[in-house]
């Protein structure tokens, strides 16, 4: 078994984007610029945040962050959106979710540039991932993506098996694995909270992708010899013997699928780590104008 190490792997990437970002100052180019909004006051969601500006900082990027209160009209969260919109000097603009229960989480992703749509939640991105066209891919999914690549797993012709079908992750995950190119060309399976006897699913997977939110829910019985494990899934457990009172676990039982896999991701340490080097990747395309073919083509 071998080990899918997101820590290396995103160390890699977020190395070479600020190779990238030291050759586009060195030239006198545009250097990248994130925006962040974050509304209210939630914890963890401060922590995300927060991870993320300082990895801009990291890689050589600009940021710009921006904290509203938990009390911000719909209205007034829309004005700073169209603001950043129609503001050149930024490149990437993402809103951290969950919003308050009285902001429209859908119109607030639909009111986003699609060219600035650095998570790649309005249904633009979202419909062109669908068709195959050039578009930024949510942070999850994409960050699956190149572990495959990176580690040069063989896709095509397997037969893939995801677990979960959200938005975010399951299903985005699953239209990747099908299509006509590397990482893909699998045959692909998606299975959800409704699908029949799940194991029989499971155990034909030559990869596995396990998006369902429930702690330790795969053991070593639903998996086939040899089988490419990703487990998105991240839980705290209660644990007294850590200082902390608690561990992360997955979706996956790791120890005893870890010996009957081929690779596997832990948790922590396997896709979590990739999602902020997803994020950056997309925010440098955003800042070359990659995915669009200009700045304001859907607008
Ligand atoms: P979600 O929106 O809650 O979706 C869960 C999916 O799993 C649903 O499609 C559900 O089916 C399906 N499901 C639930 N129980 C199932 C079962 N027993 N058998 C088969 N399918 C089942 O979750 P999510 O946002 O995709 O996240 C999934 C997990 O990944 C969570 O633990 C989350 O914390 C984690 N996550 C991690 C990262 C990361 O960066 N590592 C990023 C995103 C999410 P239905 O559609 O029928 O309800």
């Amino acid at each position: 078994m071998q080990l899918l190490d997101g820590k290396k792997i995103s160390e890699e990437i977020l190395s070479e984007i600020s190779d990238e970002v030291k050759h586009i100052a060195a030239r006198g180019g545009k250097i990248p610029h994130l925006a962040a909004i974050i509304v209210g006051n939630d914890g963890a969601s401060e922590t995300y945040v927060n991870n993320k500006i300082k990895s801009c900082e990291r890689v050589g990027f600009r940021s710009t962050h921006i904290k509203l209160d938990a009390n911000i009209s719909e209205e007034e969260l829309v004005q700073e959106i169209e603001s950043i919109n129609n503001n050149p000097d930024i490149d990437g603009l993402i809103v951290q979710l969950p919003l308050p229960q009285h902001i429209s989480t859908e119109k607030i992703t639909q009111l986003i540039r699609p060219e600035k749509d650095v998570d790649g939640f309005h249904p633009v991105n979202v419909g062109r991932l669908a068709l195959g066209l050039p578009a930024y891919i949510s942070a999850t999914p994409n960050g699956i993506i190149e572990m495959l690549r990176r580690y040069k797993i063989p896709t095509e012709g397997k037969h893939c098996v995801v677990l979960g079908r959200s938005n975010i992750v399951g299903s985005p995950i699953s239209i990747l694995m099908a299509k006509n190119s590397y990482p893909g060309n699998c045959t692909v399976t998606l299975c959800h909270s409704k699908t029949q006897n799940l194991s029989e699913f499971t155990q034909q997977a030559d990869i596995l992708i396990v998006a369902i939110g429930k702690a330790e829910f795969i053991g070593a019985d639903m998996v086939k010899k040899g089988a490419v494990v990703i487990d998105v899934g991240i839980h705290r457990i209660p644990d007294d013997s850590r200082k902390n009172g608690y561990r992360l676990v997955g979706d996956v039982k790791f120890e005893e699928v870890a010996s009957k896999a081929s690779y596997i991701t832990p948790v922590p340490g396997g896709v979590g780590l990739m999602t902020i080097a997803s994020l950056l990747t997309n925010t440098l395309k955003a800042s070359k104008k990659e995915v669009y073919f200009k700045p304001g083509f859907f607008s």
